[in-house]
């Protein structure tokens, strides 16, 4: 495809495609291990991984084979009956994490939508007033439905947005005392990310996540926690809260679950799952035989391939290389995260870095907030990658101080 049809492609899309992103003026067709393939054959090497989606790279060849075979068999059913796929994903996903039931969803912000639901139903089943509150976490994401954005710790998005649902308390990321300061007999859960994404890749402390814990069975409410982005092996252990000796409640997942393919889930102990009973809750596509399949697939060959160790070594490269970047650059100002999710915040918006590494150095970058740049790069990639990417980086830093 030559240049001129990549333009032609972004104006037909821009005629057509609710102007809801600014997009970047890429047109991207293919993609093989942690490259990109745009139009006209360009490669760019992917740190972002399509928002941490990506684990196991593009192009998996023995991914690609069971979802087609899956295709060719059933995609679709309904809930109104079992699939095995749905029960092998399942399985695989109760024995990663340790919890009891599974729902499966489309996405992230369905399995938050569920999770609310389930410590609702839960305090509703003690016999709480209705005016019960949920306490969340300023800076956090959740998605972007109503009940997912009334739970989002972020006044831009929500806003125009208003009034939301009810009984939702924001809290500090961090601060035990600010959980303490609003928490009250009417407190039905605590929802929190493991590791705030969007919000800058932030780390709940051990003292915090312990605490928050501790609160929560004191007062025999719900910890609820959000693994969709730093879940997965991403943080170096198959969910972030594995590293911390404590359990959630609930937990959600999503992202890199398919692989790309829609799906996602909440997770349940036994305690809480018994909150809701049939008819409480319920989706069309969620955990079809296809989307199950894929993830089943993936679970398989995060065990095959080893990714949580892998993610452990060459996540440790990784933050040792950004530690060098951010000693060799005044303009970094704090480096953060865990495995595969870390964070490089700057003194300055980091847009037109990220426009650079795209357009100049053909390096797939994504910002968390305005001063952070996020590296959530495909699973799979190895200690070259890594030096690759720094030296594009290393050039965008060069250029814009010039
Ligand atoms: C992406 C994300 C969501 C929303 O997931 P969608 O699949 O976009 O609905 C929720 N929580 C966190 C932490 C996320 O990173």
């Amino acid at each position: 495809m030559a240049e001129q049809d990549m333009q032609q492609c972004i104006d037909r899309a821009e005629r057509v495609l609710y102007k809801i992103y600014n997009r970047f003026p890429v047109v991207f067709d293919h993609g093989q291990g942690v490259y990109l393939y745009d139009t006209n054959g360009r490669e760019y090497l992917d740190f972002g991984a399509g928002i941490a989606v990506m684990g196991l790279g593009y192009g998996c060849e023995e991914l690609n084979r069971a979802m087609k075979e899956q295709i060719d068999k059933l995609c679709h059913t309904s809930n109104l009956f079992y699939t095995v796929p749905a029960v092998e994903a399942g399985e695989k996903l109760l024995e990663a994490s340790g919890m009891d039931k599974v729902f499966f969803t489309n996405s992230g912000t369905e399995a938050v939508e569920g999770a609310l639901k389930v410590a609702k139903r839960y305090a509703y089943n003690k016999g709480l007033a209705p005016d019960y509150e949920i306490i969340a976490m300023e800076h956090s994401f959740h998605g972007r439905s109503l009940g997912a954005l009334s739970v989002t710790g972020n006044d831009h998005y929500q806003e125009p947005f208003a009034p939301l649902i009810p009984g939702i308390r924001f809290a500090r990321f961090n601060d035990l005392d600010s959980v303490k300061a609003v928490w009250s007999e009417k407190t039905c859960a605590v929802l929190m990310e493991t590791i705030q994404g969007e919000g800058g890749i932030y780390p709940a402390t051990e003292e915090f996540l312990n605490g928050v814990r501790r609160l929560c069975d004191d007062h025999d409410a719900l910890l609820l926690l959000d693994e969709i982005q730093c879940g997965m092996g991403r943080s170096g252990s198959m969910f972030a809260w594995q590293q911390y000796g404590v359990k959630p409640d609930v937990m959600m997942v999503a992202k890199a679950l398919g692989n790309g393919i829609p799906i996602g889930a909440f997770l349940a102990s036994g305690k809480a799952a018994s909150a809701m009973a049939p008819g409480d809750h319920g989706t069309t596509y969620g955990g079809n035989p296809f989307a199950c399949a894929a993830a089943s697939k993936v679970l398989d060959l995060f065990s095959s391939r080893k990714i949580v160790e892998h993610v452990q070594k060459v996540g440790a490269y990784l933050w040792d290389k950004l530690e060098e970047f951010t000693a060799a650059h005044p303009c970094v100002q704090a480096h953060r995260g865990r495995g595969l999710i870390q964070g490089l915040e700057f003194a300055d918006p980091v847009g037109p870095l990220v426009e650079c590494a795209l357009l100049e150095e053909k390096l797939v970058l994504i910002s968390a907030g305005t001063k952070v740049i996020r590296f959530v790069p495909p699973l799979v990639i190895d200690p070259a990658d890594v030096d690759e990417m720094i030296r594009r980086l290393e050039r965008c830093v060069a250029d814009s101080s010039r």
